[in-house]
């Protein structure tokens, strides 16, 4: 359908820019064959037609020069640029030989150029580009300084009856079968893409093929002379027009896309605001310097915006987090592979908040990590949740819960490093009677100083210090043998003997004392947590019964 339609308008085109104009030429030759001299009228054609083809090939020239690309419409417009120029000498040298070879030189070259547009598409350098109409301009400014500096080199022009010589009509016919070469490209073109700009090319190159041959059959000054310069001029006033109206179209189309896009970076940033203001993030160099936060960030930080930028981002480091810790992490960044997990951080108070935070590499256009970006969550409730789950309320020790699930993980981990384990049972002794006798609420003074010589003497990260329920702790440790557990241990008992609270009905001391069931094993003869258990339960009974304040160890 389309096709059809495309088809038909070519059909038109062709009726009316070629068959038509040739008729209407041959027309006025026969019937009516009248002179008309007019030299600045004839200036006047030439120079404006010259000059919309200068302008038409700079547009042109300037719509590709982005792309370095050639094609058939940056060959038209060298051709264009050749014509237009040569023109433009032919529109100033008064009427003579030279006049009329310097106009046919023009649809020579022209024709030569546009008949040129089947070469196939092709790049090249966006600084090779611009040399191509500069050799077309200084060819072209050459070529017509040359001959109007040595008109004797002008080829015969006219014959002896004053009509045009066989150089000048083969120049025009040559330049003539060259636009309608073009014509058929263009036309081709047009049928495949239905592209306006194809249409206006078969239409302009089907007007200067018309003319070129109309020159042929016509006469200096006649009227069928004029009726091609009126021809070729409305050529060069078409193609400026669609270049116009293109023009205007893209103008329309950027103004449309920037309205588009005002509105687009509106939403855009209301959308920003919303995660400037929730969503806890921030970026670094390569070194941790921090070169943007949000607003999001200053809060659950308490620092503001200025004194976050510039600074190492350990400035919300917590101390209590590891070296170790920050080591992996960055370890894992400087394979530009992203971090996940959670962090304690302090904020400018000293108080801590929990972050569950990614932090990913940011990359530059050619690949390389510039800088660092974190995203992060806000979970110091859930872990002030999980801290109380496992803390006993009273000591703050570790509670019997956080101990069924740690010693099955230290097992595990013992017997994998193949290292030695230990397991101690603590109990306060007589502690019954020192509540009978003191009041409860000494009770618990003693329960809690005990807590704190535990967690005193137990500060290696693989240390746990439990309080099981009541008067009973346990502690569990790896990485010591037999003799070295039951060192250690003894001076843990020792200890709370010396912390000297009075406890008159003990047998033991007249002191507070505990008694202690060690069991000390290794790798992969570790037993399972319940059969540990039982042993250690039995090493403390056994100190009881021997007379309290003492260990017992095994294996
Ligand atoms: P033994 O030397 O054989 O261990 O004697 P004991 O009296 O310490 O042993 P028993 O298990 O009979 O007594 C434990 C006591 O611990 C009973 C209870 O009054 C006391 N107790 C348990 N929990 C608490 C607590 O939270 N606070 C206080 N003050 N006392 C507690
Ligand atoms: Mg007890
Ligand atoms: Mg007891």
């Amino acid at each position: 359908m389309q096709i059809e339609r495309s088809k038909r308008k070519l059909i038109k085109m062709a009726f009316y820019a070629i068959i038509v104009p040739l008729i209407v030429g041959l027309l006025l030759r026969f019937v009516f064959p009248t002179i008309y001299i007019n030299i600045p009228l004839h200036a006047v054609l030439e120079s404006v037609g010259a000059t919309i083809a200068f302008i038409i090939s700079i547009v042109f020239y300037i719509k590709y020069a982005r792309y370095g690309h050639i094609n058939r419409f940056n060959i038209a417009a060298f051709g264009l640029l050749s014509m237009g120029i040569i023109d433009m000498f032919h529109a100033v040298v008064m009427p003579s030989e030279l006049f009329v070879f310097l106009h046919s030189s023009a649809v020579f070259f022209g024709g030569l150029f546009l008949g040129a547009v089947w070469v196939k598409e092709f790049q090249i350098s966006r600084e090779n580009y611009r040399y191509i109409p500069l050799s077309v301009l200084v060819f072209s400014f050459g070529f017509a300084l040359f001959f109007i500096a040595f008109s004797d080199y002008v080829p015969r022009i006219f014959d002896t009856d004053n009509s045009f010589s066989i150089n000048a009509d083969l120049l025009n016919i040559i330049g003539g079968v060259g636009f309608l070469t073009a014509s058929f490209i263009f036309a081709k073109e047009y049928l495949k893409t239905q592209e306006l700009q194809e249409l206006v090319f078969v239409g302009f190159t089907m007007l200067c093929a018309t003319a070129a041959l109309l020159f042929v059959f016509s006469d200096l000054w006649n009227l069928e002379w004029w009726l091609w310069h009126i021809l070729r001029l409305s050529a060069y006033i078409i193609a400026l027009y669609f270049l116009y109206a293109q023009y205007r179209k893209e103008i329309f189309q950027i103004e449309d896309t920037n309205e588009k896009l005002a509105v687009t970076n509106k939403t855009i940033g209301k959308y920003l605001d919303i995660v400037d203001e929730h969503v806890i993030t921030s970026t670094t160099d390569l070194r941790g310097i921090i070169t943007q936060v949000s607003k999001a960030f200053c809060e659950i930080s308490g620092y503001t915006k200025e004194e976050l930028i510039g600074q190492a981002h350990n400035i919300v480091r917590d101390p209590d987090m590891p070296s170790e810790f920050y080591a992996q992490i960055w370890k894992r960044l400087k394979s530009a592979k992203s971090w996940t997990g959670e962090i304690k951080n302090r904020k400018k108070d000293g108080s801590v908040y929990w972050v569950k935070t990614t932090i990913t590499p940011l990359f530059d256009e050619i690949g390389n990590v510039f800088g660092y970006a974190s995203v992060r969550q806000d979970i110091t409730d859930k872990k002030c949740l999980e801290k109380l789950s496992i803390t006993d309320a009273l000591t703050e020790l570790y509670n019997r819960r956080y101990f069924n699930e740690v010693i099955e993980e230290e097992i595990m981990r013992a017997k994998r490093d193949d290292k030695h384990f230990s397991f101690l049972m603590i109990d306060i002794d007589h502690f019954k009677q020192y509540n009978d006798t003191y009041g409860h609420q000494s009770g618990d003074m003693v329960l809690k100083k005990t807590a704190e010589v535990l967690v005193s003497y137990s500060k290696r990260t693989s240390d746990f210090v439990f309080r099981l329920g009541g008067e009973e702790f346990a502690i569990l440790f790896s990485g010591l043998d037999e003799a070295k557990s039951l060192k250690y241990v003894q001076e843990l008992l020792q200890n709370i003997e010396d912390l000297h609270i009075t406890h008159q009905a003990n047998s033991a001391s007249p002191y507070v004392t505990v008694s202690m069931g060690l069991v000390v094993q290794k790798g992969e003869s570790i037993d399972m947590h319940e059969e540990l258990y039982s042993k250690a339960d039995a090493l403390l009974y056994k100190a009881k019964q021997s007379g309290r304040n003492r260990v017992v160890s095994g294996v």
